[in-house]
């Protein structure tokens, strides 16, 4: 087997979604595992609706993603001249024509033949009138008329469909700008493009794009059509469902690589193994492992995803994404092993980047704010000589948390204060709520010199209470 090269090929009239990502990733994995290249494109002939802002959104979402691209991007409208080269080459071997029917003559005929309980087709009129060039012709391909077509897809096997079913379809329109069908083909064939992998709802364009290679002697490309993702409910999945676009998940506080894995699982397996890095994926990705029935979306299986690969990440990996969420912060005041001792205390508490930059808060500020609750209840008079005696303590304790246990222990059978209150006191003193990580987890990262500051700090709250 040769190079294998595949292709993305998106219209740049929204975001990146789950099932365009998720298409992109199949092909890109399928490009890596064969050690091949991928290719993006932006399908962007519809002028009306394709925007730039969409552009920068799915360049911008593919890279989040970690789906480098090995050559483009290539936009379609920069390739203008291309295919009109090859469409003036079937013209000129008889393989298209033009074609002057207008629109609302073309648009009757489809009605009549719709009443008749006839699928629209176009009827040939203009296929013999030898016309050129002119103003407001359309280009039409010679489409066979008998036989039947024949795609062979890699994972559905032979898809067959007659002749008939077909007719001759425009090509180049009276704008001289190329329909999809076309300019799809003329991409694919001059990248090189060895298979396209593609949602099932392409299928009924593959005939027509097997005419447009056979009229130009070319070898298509193989082809695998992927099963849709669905929502919950088995319709086709939309916003609806709650899925939001690729971005919208970094807002959120994914990892890209809880997504990917996610993603990968959509319609993909190996065996009953659910997590995979993106390098195993990689390494295990094949097409026959694509499952043919519809995959299901599921927003409590990817967060739970996303826990599981924040959970299982290096802590460095995890700051540098986390980082995104921690901007109102001078990091800078800090080392990087404050941050990553930080993150240990709260990567298992954490189902989003987001809740564990809310959870990480207090490690950051220079004074904490007491939730009014917590302070009411806790942060009371009687607590006052306790905390008082732990800040002298505190100087000559190692920062252990055996001994700050057995410490606390002393500590609360000595005064009869009960473990609880003396441990929520030094917790919303210290990170000014009721609930938390560790307290001696939390303790031992924030340091004597911090600890001591706020129990004082909260000590003279108290005091200015009375
Ligand atoms: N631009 C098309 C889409 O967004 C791509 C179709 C193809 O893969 O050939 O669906």
């Amino acid at each position: 087997m040769g190079e294998i090269i595949t292709r993305f090929p998106p219209s740049p009239t929204g975001h990146l979604h789950l099932g365009g990502a998720r298409t992109a990733l199949f092909n890109w994995l399928f490009a890596k595992h064969h050690k091949g290249k991928f290719i993006l494109r932006f399908e962007d002939t519809d002028r009306e609706r394709s925007k730039q802002e969409y552009v920068d959104s799915i360049l911008e979402a593919l890279k989040w993603l970690g789906l480098n691209w090995d050559e483009g991007p290539y936009f379609q409208t920069q390739r203008l001249d291309l295919y009109k080269k090859f469409a003036q080459r079937l013209y000129e071997e008889g393989k298209a024509y033009y074609c002057e029917c207008s629109k609302e003559l073309l648009e009757e005929k489809k009605k009549e033949m719709l009443k008749m309980g006839l699928k629209p087709k176009y009827d040939k009129t203009c296929r013999d009138k030898n016309l050129g060039p002119g103003e407001g012709r359309v280009l039409r391909i010679k489409a066979p008329e008998t036989g039947e077509i024949v795609v062979e897809d890699l994972l559905r096997g032979k898809i067959v469909f007659p002749a008939e079913e077909l007719d001759d379809f425009i090509i180049m329109r009276s704008d001289g700008t190329p329909t999809y069908q076309f300019a799809v083909v003329i991409d694919d064939i001059t990248m090189g493009i060895t298979h396209v992998i593609r949602g099932d709802d392409h299928i009924s364009n593959t005939p027509k794009q097997l005419i447009i290679y056979q009229a130009l002697g070319a070898k298509p490309p193989k082809f695998a059509h992927i099963p849709m993702v669905l929502g919950p409910d088995g319709a086709r999945l939309s916003k609806r469902h709650g899925a939001k676009s690729i971005l919208e998940y970094r807002e959120a506080g994914y990892l890209p690589k809880a997504l990917i894995n996610y993603l990968a699982r959509l319609g993909w397996g190996y065996g009953n193994q659910e997590y995979f890095t993106v390098e195993e994926l990689i390494e295990k990705f094949t097409l026959e492992n694509i499952n043919l029935s519809a995959a299901r979306f599921d927003p409590d299986k990817l967060l739970a995803f996303n826990a599981y690969w924040i959970r299982n990440t290096d802590n460095k990996e995890v700051l540098e994404h986390l980082k995104y969420f921690l901007k109102a912060y001078d990091l800078s005041k800090f080392s990087e092993d404050y941050l990553l001792s930080a993150i240990e205390t709260v990567k298992t508490r954490s189902k989003t980047l987001v809740e564990m930059a809310e959870m990480m808060q207090f490690y950051l500020v220079e004074e904490v704010i007491y939730e009014e609750k917590g302070a009411k209840k806790f942060l009371v008079f009687d607590i006052v000589p306790i905390l008082e005696r732990v800040v002298e303590d505190l100087k000559e304790l190692p920062l252990e948390e055996k001994k700050l246990e057995e410490y606390f222990r002393n500590l609360s059978e000595e005064t009869g204060i009960k473990l609880k209150n003396i441990a929520q006191a030094i917790r919303v003193a210290l990170t000014g709520k009721t609930v938390s990580p560790g307290l001696f987890e939390i303790i031992k990262v924030l340091g004597k010199e911090r600890v001591i500051e706020r129990i004082k700090k909260a000590i003279k709250y108290i005091k200015n209470l009375k």
